[in-house]
């Protein structure tokens, strides 16, 4: 059993404890749905296992998530006609790192896309998230 947190939030969702919309999963990590999407098809990837950050995570987890970010991006570019991807990872809250569960962010572009980073986050559209999830889960 995967080291776990008890009130980390994405162990929370690795324990099926608070729903998420899951795009993919392997032995070591999952990826899902973020619920404040930077753009449409923007996911997640964590290691099961709870880790802070990257001075923090086990290195095989850590090509775990690389190898899961590599895959999703070439679906975000296959189904959801992405033009760009970028990979974005934050440690420590001056890095912006919010949720203190190592995370990958994969978040699809599109030619002329308005985003502009950092973004801000905002609440998503639940059903146009779940619609974009089913399109992006294997
Ligand atoms: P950070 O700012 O730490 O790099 O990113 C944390 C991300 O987690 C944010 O993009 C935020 O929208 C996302 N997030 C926060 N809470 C939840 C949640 O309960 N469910 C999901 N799916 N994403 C979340
Ligand atoms: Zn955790």
């Amino acid at each position: 059993m995967a080291a776990s947190d008890p009130d980390c939030l994405f162990c929370k969702i690795v324990a099926g404890e608070i729903p998420a919309t899951i795009v993919a999963e392997d032995d070591r990590t999952i990826a899902f749905m973020d619920i404040n999407p930077a753009t449409r098809g923007h996911a997640l990837v964590i290691p099961r296992a709870h880790a802070r950050d990257v001075h923090e995570i086990d290195s095989e987890d850590l090509k775990a998530v690389a190898a899961s970010a590599q895959q999703l991006a070439a679906r975000q570019r296959a189904r959801l006609g992405a033009d760009g991807v970028n990979l974005i990872n934050s440690n420590g809250p001056a890095a912006w790192q919010t949720v203190f569960h190592f995370h990958m962010h994969v978040i699809p572009r599109y030619e002329g896309d308005p985003l502009k980073l950092p973004w801000v986050p905002s609440q998503g559209d639940m059903q146009d998230i779940a619609a974009t999830g089913a399109e992006l889960a294997r």
